[in-house]
């Protein structure tokens, strides 16, 4: 069981509480291999707020664990093709 407290639910991070995660140790995000990030990625697939969870991940720079489905090296990627296409505009 995770013990993690509720977000406030007016803070800008209240989709948290919405985030399956919350049933799993948190290292399950943070894999040291991609077999673990198979793992997270399979859990993100089925959550309720995996866009807004992406998305502030790549707000927010977020470097380390899965987020919204996404490994770093994903994120990366997702990063420099929207920099990529906003230079193209
Ligand atoms: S998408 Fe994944 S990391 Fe994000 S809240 Fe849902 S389960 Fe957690």
């Amino acid at each position: 069981m995770n013990t993690t407290p509720l977000p406030d639910p007016d803070s800008p991070t209240a989709w948290m509480a919405d985030g399956l995660c919350r049933m799993y140790p948190p290292a399950t995000f943070f894999p040291s291999d991609g077999v673990g990030v198979d793992k997270a990625r399979k859990i993100c697939a089925g959550c309720p707020v995996k866009e807004t969870c992406l998305e502030h991940a790549l707000d927010h720079r977020i470097e380390h664990g899965v987020w919204g489905g996404c490994s770093e090296r994903e994120r990366r990627r997702i990063l420099k093709r929207r920099r990529l296409e906003a230079a193209a505009n």
